[in-house]
């Protein structure tokens, strides 16, 4: 781009990696502001990519090869037997698929990313943007932050997440949409593993399971630890909406916040729900590490408006069955680098070749999401009438159509 003035709202993993794809392509000044005031290394605790997806962003180089991560194979689902005999405490065996995916620790993510960024990025911390707008001439863009005057930029990027500022600006007539379910979620040192009866090793590492139950179902995985040499247990555990809960718009209770009586609810449901083994996983969950999260889900009709330009989960978010939101966003930053490389130092035209490429992606993935999350959650099958000819053919129906599990393919336009 050679010069110009970039902010980039929220400094998560969309806005890493588009502050490094500004100063990648010659912006001369790029500023990330960021309402945390310190590092965000425990946000979001563990989350999953598609091999192939991976190697492609590794590729194009917006992820370290290095970045530490922990190798999954097979995704297992089961179910509670509650049958006579029955005897696995890890339930019966619905089905076993292959899951060519890595996790990964949210925040040793984020932390690769940010090392990342070049030295001539400045981030603002503690910065919550209040407003952003477009210059009347549309030849650039301001963000205030409620304590001074707008600061001009020739390019506001809204990279904050699924309860954007900067989308109030672009489409202020959409928001996100409840789906009508929570997960709750948590992690804690494998080591604990331990302290139940079959220990760690009735559990392989390389296995994502699934734990099918009326009403709902589990996702557990480990993940790396903060410290080099280090593993994580983490779970997703997908909810009816708790009585207490009042929703006032999309935000969590965050961890530590909830009181002896909402985690013993947790609890109560585990017991009551899942086979013993993967009860217990659950129940060794220190409070303090347990959160809950509603579920939501936003389609943008667009993604850029004069010199706003929408990134990562403030332009879409995706249901988590889909595993695709931080490849999403990486794609994002990937699309915006190749629109900036291409527009010949021009931001109306690097905009719109993004609009055009990036314009709809992610909304099949929300699709996807909705199909997803119907499927496994809301409309579940009778588990106990399930086996695994009978799995494998529901699968098929809920990834057959739009939308890619796990992802689309970098550089894939939606439809095509
Ligand atoms: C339960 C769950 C499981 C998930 N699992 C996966 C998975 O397995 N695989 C996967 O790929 N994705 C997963 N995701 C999604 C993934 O975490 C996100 O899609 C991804 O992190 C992209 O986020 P982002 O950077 O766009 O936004 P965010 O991570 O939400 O970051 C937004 C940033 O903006 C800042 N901010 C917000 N408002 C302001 C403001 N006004 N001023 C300044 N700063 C502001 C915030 O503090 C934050 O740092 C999951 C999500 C959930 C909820």
């Amino acid at each position: 781009m050679r010069g110009g003035s970039v902010a980039v709202v929220g400094g998560s993993i969309a806005g890493s990696a588009f502050a490094r794809a500004a100063a990648r392509q010659g912006a001369e000044r790029v500023v990330v502001l960021e309402r945390s005031p310190g590092l965000l290394e425990d946000r979001g605790v563990g989350l999953c990519m598609q091999d192939a997806r991976f190697a492609e962003l590794v590729d194009a180089g917006h992820v370290p090869a290095d970045v530490r991560r922990h190798r999954l194979a097979l995704r297992r689902w089961v179910t509670r037997d509650d049958a006579p005999g029955a005897g696995d405490a890890r339930g019966r065996r619905l089905w076993t698929q292959p899951f060519e995916f890595h996790s990964f620790h949210w925040g040793v993510l984020w932390q690769s990313l940010r090392a990342r960024t070049p030295a001539n990025v400045e981030f603002r911390l503690g910065t919550t943007v209040t407003e952003v707008g477009g210059d009347d001439d549309g030849d650039g863009a301001w963000v205030a932050d409620g304590h001074g005057a707008r600061e001009p930029y020739d390019l506001v990027i809204g990279a904050d997440g699924y309860r954007s500022a900067v989308r109030e600006a672009v489409c202020p007539q959409v928001g996100p949409e409840y789906a009508g379910y929570v997960c709750w979620r948590g992690s804690y040192d494998a080591t604990l593993l331990e302290q139940l009866p079959g220990g760690a090793r009735a559990w392989p590492e390389e296995e994502c399971a699934t734990v099918c139950y009326p009403g709902g179902q589990v996702v557990l995985y480990r993940i790396p630890g903060v410290d080099p040499g280090t593993t994580q247990v983490n779970w997703v555990f997908y909810a009816p909406t708790p009585a207490w809960l009042r929703l006032s718009g999309p935000t969590s209770i965050p961890a530590g916040a909830l009181d002896a009586g909402r985690a013993g609810e947790l609890a109560e449901l585990a017991e009551r729900r899942l086979p013993p083994y993967w009860a217990a996983v659950v129940t060794l969950t220190p409070p303090e590490r347990t959160f809950l999260q509603p579920i939501y889900d936003l389609a943008t009709p667009r993604r850029t408006a004069g010199r706003l330009l929408l990134a990562g989960d403030a332009a879409t978010v995706v249901r988590p069955h889909n595993t695709s939101g931080a490849v999403k966003a990486l794609q994002d930053a990937h699309a915006f680098e190749e629109a900036v490389r291409g527009a010949d130092g021009s931001w109306t035209a690097a905009l719109s070749v993004y609009e055009r490429e990036r314009g709809t992606a992610g909304l099949e993935l929300v699709d996807l999401g909705r199909r997803l999350g119907a499927a496994q959650v809301v409309d579940a099958p009778d588990w106990s009438a399930m086996d695994e000819s009978a799995m494998a053919d529901w699968w098929h129906r809920q990834v057959t159509g739009s939308g890619g599990f796990g992802g689309s393919p970098l550089g894939s336009r939606p439809g095509t």
